[in-house]
């Protein structure tokens, strides 16, 4: 199932037809939790788009502004839906989700009061780290760090006793872009709900590749990328409960998201608009709700089993190289896995497998402190989507055991 699934997948992807010409080496591109391949659908929903649709949403009465915001709106809708969202107002379209915690983190500023903590783990990405860390200095609230057990999983016990009377945010990712840990969030989420505090979860690591519902899991602010849902680069989502978002002071300012200025006053728009300032990235939401489309029209289970089934190969065949580690072993896991090769420098096994075809990440993956907290300076990182099959991870077995010659 999961091979004739790949198969399937990889006939819409352009990108891999094209990657060097026809007569060149097949690449292994496996670096998906960076950035997806674009399937030719939503290729063809941007230059649709593109091509018969232009106008501005949300501004403007004529036919071509009309239906410009009808797209944009119902790609708000396809959105909250995919997502599990009661409503699409709920669903504001940010640039990303850097984007969409800088919004939230920055929305809040002056909701916070001195003896107030956030708490965040020890293996957030940078985006889901500096904006808290600044809220926190800007407010005289306390940062705090839930640790790691050395598999690589949050310490649950010791969010038990972080999460109490204090905490007023607790954000956390749903999946570690390092080490590919699936976080029991939904526990997490209730443990803040108990204590009053609200809850952010980055979901850029797990929309694509497991099924989500944000209703069912309770969160009250949920952020994802489209360019790591095999959507268009540029457009992200911030999902926040009603509620929630009313809380949020909106950080940009300017057109669209206000209904009246006067020279005293402004008049704010109703949610989603509000924290939505200047002109949208309509194409890029037609692109995301095509690439939404595209997943569920293979099912988001299927895509899960279908990693799931890839990634125990792949860790079963890293077993035959030498000198191979595999950085931290969480139980519950996605399909990102750290690794590195005894001998071998990170960088220098980057370069060795590019040389050989195989794309994968190396560095510290915009996550310092949890690369730094493992005692290591970088680590190789190869994670896997839809149409990655087993022929990619045996060439990244087989540039494995190549790159062992030039161990030291
Ligand atoms: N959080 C996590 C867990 C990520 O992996 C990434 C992207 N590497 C981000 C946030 C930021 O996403 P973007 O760069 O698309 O804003």
């Amino acid at each position: 199932e999961s091979a004739s699934l790949a198969a399937r997948v990889r006939e819409q992807i352009p990108a891999l037809r094209h990657e060097g010409g026809e007569a060149a080496r097949r690449w292994a591109y496996l670096d998906s939790a960076a950035t997806t391949l674009t399937p030719q659908p939503v290729i063809d929903a941007l230059s649709d788009f593109y091509a018969t649709e232009t106008g501005s949403a949300g501004r403007g009465g004529h036919w071509r502004a009309r239906r410009s915001t009808g797209r944009y709106e119902a790609a708000r809708e396809r959105v909250a839906a995919f997502l599990g969202a009661e409503t699409s107002a709920s669903v504001v379209f940010t640039r990303g989700a850097t984007h969409a915690l800088n919004l939230i983190a920055g929305g809040l500023r002056g909701a916070l009061r001195e003896g107030d903590e956030v708490v965040v783990s020890a293996m957030e990405h940078h985006a889901n780290l500096l904006p808290w860390r600044a809220l926190a200095e800007a407010s005289g609230a306390r940062l705090r760090v839930l640790p790691l057990n050395e598999r690589g999983e949050l310490d649950m016990d010791a969010a038990e006793a972080m999460i109490g009377a204090r905490t007023a945010v607790v954000a956390l990712t749903h999946v570690s872009n390092v080490l590919g840990t699936v976080n029991p969030v939904d526990e997490l989420v209730a443990m803040a709900r108990q204590h009053g505090a609200l809850s952010v979860i980055d979901g850029s690591q797990s929309v694509a590749h497991r099924a989500v519902d944000v209703t069912t899991l309770g969160c009250d602010f949920f952020v994802c990328s489209a360019h790591k849902m095999y959507g268009p680069t540029g457009v992200g989502v911030l999902y926040g409960r009603p509620e929630a978002l009313e809380r949020l002071r909106p950080v940009e300012l300017g057109g669209g998201m206000m209904t009246s200025v006067t020279e005293e006053e402004v008049v704010f728009a109703e949610l989603p608009n509000r924290l939505e300032a200047g002109t949208p990235p309509v194409a890029q939401a037609v692109g995301l709700a095509a690439a939404i489309a595209w997943m569920e029209g293979f099912g988001m289970e299927a895509l899960q089993r279908h990693e799931e089934e890839l990634t125990a190969y792949a860790l079963g065949r890293f077993e035959a190289v030498e000198g191979l580690e595999v950085v931290r072993r969480p139980r519950q896991r996605s399909a990102v896995i750290a690794f590195g090769l005894r001998g071998v420098d990170a960088y220098d096994l980057g370069e060795l497998l590019d040389a050989q075809n195989v794309a994968v990440r190396v560095g510290s993956h915009c996550a310092h402190p949890l690369v730094r907290a493992l005692g290591l300076c970088a680590t190789a990182r190869a994670s896997f989507g839809a149409y990655t099959d087993r022929d990619d991870v045996d060439a990244l077995i087989e540039a494995l055991m190549q790159a062992t010659h030039f161990s030291r």
